[in-house]
């Protein structure tokens, strides 16, 4: 069961329009109604999908831009199509801004999405049947990472490390002690749920000792990285690949940095081997967020992020969830719901009844689900340390099905609107 938000009519959105709809109202009220009623959702629900976030106004106008309408296969300076100059100049700004913010020698940003990236990543290092060293699913890894649903479980030999079952941690040595047995080609690290930072330089030393490229999939916590709220895997791993719509709050799509050593490699596993024409509306859609992500405002957002995941983790604690590894060092909080009497399905069920969007993800022992959270969004809304202590509350009694939680959600949402005007 999830929750159905009522469709807001077009004539009465609750929100300022991030931009000037009216021409799609006009000529296409149908699909109108539908993308606002997706903002009247955004609005009166709380986003805690620990993937998401709220791009800024500036982002949503590039993604909007008539950029989308360009044709430009290849790089700069280098394309297939004529006309090229204005999208060379956006997606030279974009590399630098991308360069500049992560210390990196090169960046990529035509990866239509992080799993593009990673295949890219995987394209540019391995060959099919290649060994690879990454975290196991049940733990925490990506479908990219090995999932028989996705080209890599198909195309390469995945081994899975997982984390110490009463630490909820990554154990190295056991990280060590695979690679030692199975001689990886590369080694990735990376997790869709770990709330902790990887110790990006026992990989590398691993990675080193058994001769494996690093592949550091930093899809979640790149705008933490870029605000300095997180290690930074550049100096380290060989390849980092990440989204560029999580923390990093820019739009829906991919990127890679790399040494210059890979550069052409990485160019070339992206276009033309996995890819075709880049997004330019999107690759200007990404420089804006670049330079977003360069401001002391934003370096205050991401530690703002991860403040805030540590008062509604210690919350969730005290409410009587358990929470895996005990807190979060990110955005990102893995609860079990059980000595609440529930699994995470049926948590995130009495949740979005309330109006509280998340996730179940695996936990890191035993079959049931736990469910997945993250600060960045409400974050993003500008809400406080006090609103996370609240939300803890809330989840407490929205899982114990106790009082008019929905209410309260409706009301504190109605606080903070994501596109105020
Ligand atoms: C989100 C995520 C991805 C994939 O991102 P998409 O843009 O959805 O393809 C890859 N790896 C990790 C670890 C992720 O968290």
């Amino acid at each position: 069961m999830s929750v159905t938000t009522p469709a807001a009519p077009t004539s009465a959105p609750v929100t300022a329009l991030p931009q000037d709809f009216g021409a799609l109202v006009r000529q296409d009220p149908e699909i109108a109604d539908v993308l606002l009623g997706e903002l009247y959702r955004q609005s009166s629900t709380l986003q805690l999908i620990a993937a998401e976030n709220f791009t800024s106004p500036a982002v949503l106008a590039a993604l909007g831009s008539p950029l989308a309408n360009k044709y430009a296969e290849g790089y700069p300076g280098a394309r297939h199509h004529g006309g090229c100059e204005l999208a060379d100049a956006a997606e030279l700004i974009a590399v630098q801004r991308a360069t500049a913010l992560f210390g990196a020698e090169h960046a990529n940003v035509q990866s239509h999405s992080g799993s593009s990236a990673v295949l890219a990543a995987y394209a540019a290092l391995l060959r099919p049947g290649d060994t690879v060293l990454a975290m196991g699913l049940p733990y925490g890894g990506h479908l990219t990472h090995g999932s028989p649903a996705n080209f890599s479980g198909r195309w390469f030999e995945f081994v899975g490390y997982g984390v110490d079952s009463d630490s909820g941690l990554i154990d190295y040595e056991q990280v060590r002690t695979l690679a030692r047995a199975h001689r990886p080609k590369a080694i990735v690290s990376g997790s869709i749920s770990y709330p902790r930072h990887p110790d990006y330089e026992a990989f590398r030393e691993i990675a080193d000792e058994v001769g494996a490229y690093l592949i550091a999939d930093a899809a979640h916590p790149m705008g933490l990285i870029a605000g300095g709220a997180a290690p930074s895997p550049v100096p380290y791993a060989d390849v980092v690949c990440a989204t560029t719509h999580k923390v990093l709050r820019g739009p829906r799509g991919g990127m890679i940095l790399c040494g210059a050593e890979l550069a052409e490699r990485i160019d070339r596993a992206v276009f033309p081997f996995t890819q075709g024409g880049a997004q330019m509306h999107t690759v200007a859609a990404k420089a804006v967020a670049f330079g977003e992500a360069a401001t002391p405002a934003f370096a205050s957002y991401a530690h703002r992020v991860v403040t805030h995941a540590r008062v509604l983790a210690a919350g969730l604690e005290a409410e009587g969830f358990d929470v895996t590894t005990g807190g979060t060092d990110t955005h990102l909080i893995v609860a079990d719901p059980a000595p609440l009497g529930v699994d995470g399905r049926t948590a995130r069920e009495r949740l979005a009844a309330a109006g509280v969007v998340l996730d179940t993800c695996a936990l890191p022992y035993g079959d049931a689900r736990g469910i997945r959270l993250g600060t960045a969004a409400v974050t993003t809304q500008g809400m406080d340390e006090a609103d996370m202590a609240r939300i803890a509350v809330l989840f407490g009694a929205a899982v114990r099905e106790e009082g008019d939680v929905h209410t309260e959600v409706k009301e504190l949402s109605g606080k903070y609107p994501p596109y105020p005007g």
